[in-house]
C-alpha cells in the first residue's frame, strides 16, 4: 500500500508521540524530542496535530524536521487559526509584563516557551523592539507578518530589529540571513531601568544588547552595595552603574573592547566616574587576590561555562576558581553577589561551589537573597529548561 501522510480533522497533519513522549507532556513540558515521534511527510516549521500511539489528541505543536526538538506544542487543544492565537499569545505576554515590570522601559515582551511561543523572543529597549527567531515555524513569512503587525500594533515601537543567530539558523537548516530592520528606520536609543540610563543600538552587541534578565539584580546590589567595588564580566557596565551611586568606587573588568568602550558612553550619560579594565577575568583576579587587593563589593556574572552536562565538571572548577578570588578579597562586612546562567549548573550545585570556595577561603559567609531571572523572563513550572540564570548574594561576617 503506498505511504500517504495521515492528515487530523483540523486537516492538519498528525504527528504521533510514543508512551514517553506522551507522559512528558502529560507531565506539562511542551518538547518532545525526535526519538520520542514518528511523522510521515510532514513540511517543515507545520502546525501539527498531536496525537498517542493510540490516536489520543493532545494537542496542537508547531514542527522542525531538523531540531532534536522536533515538535514544540503551543496548544493543549485544536488550532485553526494560527494567527488569531499568535495574536492572542503577543497580547497576553504583553498584558503579563503590565503586571510585573516596574521601574524601566527595556523589558522582554515574549520570552519564548514561558509565553506559550515557542521559538520567539522579542525584547523591548524604550521605542525599540528586538526580534529573535529560532525554528522554522516563527520564521515562515506569515508568521512573521503576523507577529510583526500585533507588536506593532500594540506597542507602536518606532522600529523593529531582527538579531539573527547564524548557528540556530543552520542547525533549523533556515537559509542565511542577515541582522537588521525589518520595521522602521530607528536603530538606537537609550533605555533605563532602576533609574540609570543605558544606550542602546539595535544593529551591535551580544544577545539582544542587554542582559535584561539580570535587572531586577541590579537593583538588588545597588542595595547593598557600598565601599570600594569590583564588577567582573562587566560588559556594558549593567551592575556597574548601578553600584556607582552607592560606593566610592567601580572597577569593571571584561575581555571585550567594544563592550568596554559602550560601557564607558553609559557611565558618561549618567554622569558617572568607573575605571574600566579590560582583560582576562580569570588572570586578572589571580593577580588582584596575589596583590592582596580588598573590596567591599564584588559582582561575579560570568557567561555560561556549561553549555551542555557534559562540559558540567570543568564549569564547576571555573565557578569554584572565580568565586575563591572573589572571597578572599571580599573586606570583612562585604558582599558578594555570584551569578550563573549555566542551566546545566543546578542552584544546588552552584551554593554547593560558593560554600566549598568559602571554606576554601576561611571566610564565614552567610547568604542574604538567593535570586534567579527578571519576573519578565518567567520560568515555567513545567519546563525546568526555561529558568537558568542563579545569583547569589552573600555576606562576609566581620
Ligand atoms: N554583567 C553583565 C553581563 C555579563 S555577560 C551585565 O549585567 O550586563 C559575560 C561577559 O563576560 C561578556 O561581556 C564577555 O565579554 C565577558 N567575558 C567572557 N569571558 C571573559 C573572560 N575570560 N574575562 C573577562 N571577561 C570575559
Amino acid at each position: 500500500m503506498p505511504k500517504r501522510s495521515i492528515v487530523s480533522v483540523a486537516g492538519l497533519p498528525i504527528v504521533k508521540v510514543s508512551r514517553r513522549g506522551a507522559s512528558r507532556l502529560q507531565d506539562g513540558h511542551v518538547w518532545v524530542y525526535r526519538s520520542d515521534i514518528s511523522v510521515d511527510a510532514v513540511p517543515p516549521g507545520a502546525l501539527v496535530s498531536v496525537a498517542d500511539e493510540r490516536g489520543k489528541v493532545l494537542g496542537t505543536a508547531l514542527y522542525s524536521s531538523s531540531s532534536q526538538i522536533a515538535i514544540r506544542m503551543i496548544s493543549r487543544d485544536a488550532v485553526s487559526d494560527l494567527g488569531s492565537l499568535l495574536r492572542e499569545r503577543i497580547q497576553a505576554a504583553i498584558a503579563y509584563r503590565e503586571r510585573v515590570v516596574r521601574d524601566t522601559d527595556a523589558y522582554r515582551v515574549v520570552f519564548s516557551e514561558a509565553d506559550l511561543l515557542p521559538g520567539l523572543i522579542v525584547d523591548r529597549y524604550n521605542d525599540l523592539l528586538s526580534l529573535q527567531v529560532l525554528t522554522q515555524a516563527m520564521d515562515a513569512e506569515p508568521v512573521r507578518q503576523t507577529v510583526v503587525s500585533e507588536l506593532d500594533q500594540r506597542l507602536q515601537p518606532a522600529a523593529i530589529a531582527e538579531r539573527v543567530d547564524p548557528r540556530v539558523r543552520e542547525l533549523e537548516q533556515l537559509p542565511p540571513r542577515s541582522s537588521g530592520l525589518i520595521h522602521g528606520e530607528k536603530s538606537s536609543t537609550v533605555f533605563s531601568m532602576n533609574g540609570v540610563r543605558f544606550h542602546y543600538d539595535a544593529l551591535q552587541g551580544q544577545k539582544t544588547g542587554a542582559f535584561l534578565d539580570q535587572r531586577e539584580n541590579y537593583a538588588a546590589a545597588a542595595q547593598y552595595a557600598r565601599g570600594e567595588a569590583l564588577d567582573v564580566f562587566c560588559y556594558q557596565g549593567g551592575f556597574a552603574l548601578h553600584l556607582a551611586p552607592h560606593c566610592s568606587t567601580v572597577t569593571g573588568v571584561d575581555s571585550s573592547r567594544p563592550a568596554l568602550e559602550m560601557a564607558e558612553q553609559n557611565a558618561a550619560l549618567n554622569g558617572q566616574e568607573i575605571e574600566w579594565i579590560e582583560g582576562n577575568a580569570f588572570d586578572l583576579l589571580k593577580d588582584y587576590a596575589g596583590a592582596g587587593r580588598q573590596y567591599d563589593t564584588v559582582i561575579l556574572d560570568p557567561p555560561a561555562f556549561a553549555k551542555s552536562k557534559r562540559t558540567l565538571e570543568t564549569a564547576l572548577r571555573g565557578y569554584k576558581e572565580l568565586n575563591l578570588r572573589a572571597l578572599k578579597m571580599l573586606r570583612p562586612g562585604g558582599i558578594l553577589v555570584s551569578c550563573s546562567c549555566s542551566y546545566h549548573v543546578s542552584l544546588a550545585d552552584f551554593v554547593a561551589v560558593l560554600a566549598s570556595a568559602a571554606s576554601d577561603a576561611h571566610k564565614t559567609m552567610r547568604v542574604v537573597e538567593v535570586r534567579g531571572q527578571a519576573k519578565d523572563h518567567p520560568v515555567m513550572l513545567n519546563v525546568p529548561e526555561t529558568g537558568y540564570l542563579k545569583a547569589v548574594v552573600v555576606n562576609a561576617s566581620n
